[in-house]
This record gives structure tokens, sequence and C-alpha cells, in this order.
């Protein structure tokens, strides 16, 4: 049995808010799962379930490292004693490294690990025999499609996870993502996710080829349907397929002579000032990978 815990941080980042899970792992003992915030209220709603549900927790299953999943699950360590489960190479404070393909047996019911990255380098998914059922984390989200950003997104090995997924897993009853709804068609989720992401460079190649252009000229083009607000979202997935095509020497990036305009630099680096509070600047760090380092305005252009 599967319930979910919506966290009270609802963003345009987050959707309704990051999606915790509990789950019934044997007669008194439950798995949660990404515990989201550390929010007083969101952490007691996890122990009050317990309590009415006569059980404990056996372990806290964390999805990836970014603010707004893991920072409950140390919260939640510390009310109930539950050892924190993360990958081995993510950074907060877990008890057991998780590698890929770990099978993570309880009394009644097993999970598969797999180390999905690409969002995030960290970032697992969690497979649940019993109910054909893939807790994604932010690889595959209810609605929408997730964000894949530099430095810690990789476009190339995000796509090789959903491949992965759909291969492995097309045949999953549900998915229950880390923000929004479940889905319940996985196969045809996978299929849109992957479809999205050649189409969309595919766009960035058909421009190219008509002349090269920068970042923003790119995103001024093919986002033009979407809202301004945006724009530095979409800034920092065209950044992750152009690092993708440069990669494989497909693309090349050369420093314009003129510094950006106020406009363009705007896109680039965004004012995470005029975000409503700490949590809010913290997690659009993690989630965009902006406010790292200055870029300098760079013209692409396809070779060959
Ligand atoms: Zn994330």
């Amino acid at each position: 049995m599967v319930t979910r815990m919506r966290a009270p941080n609802p963003s345009p980042m987050t959707l309704d808010g990051t999606n915790g899970y509990i789950v019934r792992v044997g007669p008194g003992a439950l798995v949660a799962i990404d515990p989201g915030i550390e929010d007083a209220a969101h952490i007691n709603a996890f122990l009050d379930a317990a309590r009415r549900a006569h059980a404990h927790f056996a372990a806290i299953f964390v999805t990836h490292g970014h603010p707004d999943h893991y920072p409950g699950a140390l919260a939640l360590r510390r009310a109930t004693r539950a050892p924190i489960f993360a990958h081995r190479s993510a950074t907060f404070g877990y008890d057991r490294p998780i590698d890929d393909g770990m099978r993570l047996t309880f009394e009644d019911t097993a999970f598969v690990a797999l180390h999905a990255p690409g969002h995030a380098p960290d970032h697992l998914v969690f497979w649940l025999e019993s109910e054909r059922a893939l807790f994604t984390g932010d690889v595959v989200i209810g609605t929408g499609t997730v964000v894949i950003a530099p430095p810690g997104g990789d476009m190339r090995v995000y796509v090789a996870s959903l491949e992965r997924l759909l291969r492995d897993y097309g045949h999953a009853d549900v998915i229950y993502g880390g923000h929004g709804p479940a889905v319940r068609r996985p196969r045809v989720k996978l299929e849109e996710y992957i479809a999205h992401r050649r189409a969309r460079e595919e766009q960035i190649i058909t421009m190219l080829e008509r002349a090269p252009a920068t970042i923003p000229e790119l995103v001024a083009a093919i986002y033009a349907e979407v809202s301004t607000a945006l724009w530095p979202v979409a800034a920092r997935q065209v950044l992750a397929y152009l690092i993708a095509l440069e990669r494989e020497g497909r693309v090349a990036a050369e420093p314009l002579a003129r510094a950006p305009s106020a406009a363009e630099a705007a896109l680039l680096d965004p004012d995470l000032g005029a975000l409503a509070d700490d949590a809010e600047r913290a997690l659009a760090r993690a989630e965009l990978g902006i406010g790292t380092a200055a870029e300098p305005l760079l013209c692409y252009s396809l070779v060959g």
C-alpha cells in the first residue's frame, strides 16, 4: 500500500509541492520515500501515519540530494532513528550507501534501487515489485517535464536513464513521481519524455543550421510561446543540449566580442533575489545550477 504525503512547498519549481510517500513493507513496518523539506507539520504527518498504522519506519529512502527532497529525511531520522538509504555519491548525511541494482528486502516486499542520473548525479529510482510501481523522484514527474541543468544535470545521461527505465520497467503499472499526480501509463509517459528531448534537440540543430546563435537567441526562438518568466530555466535546458552536442564535436562555441546586454545577462544569470525566500533561492540554485560561475556570452555554430 502506497500513501502520498505532499510537502507544503508549492512553487513554480515544485508544482503542488514535493511528493513524499509511505509504503507498507510488513505488518509493523513502513518505508518513507522523500520526506521532502524540513517542516514540523509535514514530519508530524509522517509520524501520525505510522502511529495510526501501528507501525514503525524501517527505512527512509531519498531519491536525490536536492533541497526539496532530502532535508525532511534528516528530520524524520531524528524523530524515528530509521536509517536513510541514498545513493553512494550523495553528499548529505545518509546511513546506507545504495548502488545500482541493489535489492532492498523487507518482510512483505522488496524494492530494486536503480541509479538514474541525469537530473542529479546521485539520483535513485525505486522499483516496488509488489505494486509494479516506480518511484522516480525528479526523473519523471506527474505533469510537464523535468529540468536538466548543468552542472548537476546532463542531457545525454538523463535520456539514457529514461531509455533504461522504458526498456526494463516499461511494463510498470504506475509511476509515483517527485511532483504532480501519479502517472498511470508509464510506458506512454517515458516514450513522450524521450521524444520531447529528441524534438527539442532537433529544433536547436535546425536553428543553428540557419545561422550561429547565442543561447538568448535560441531561447527567444524556441520558447516564443512560453512565458518569459520561464526563459532563464529554458536557457539552462538549451545549455544542457549544447554541452552534449559540443562534447560530441557537432557544435562549437566561441565567446562573443561584446559584453552581454542587460536582457541577455538577466536570462543567463537571473537575479534570485526576486524569489520569495531562502528556501526557494537554494532550490533554484540546485535545480538550475545558476549563480555557480559567471559564464561569458557564447555564440554556437554547427561543425562541418
Ligand atoms: Zn531535483
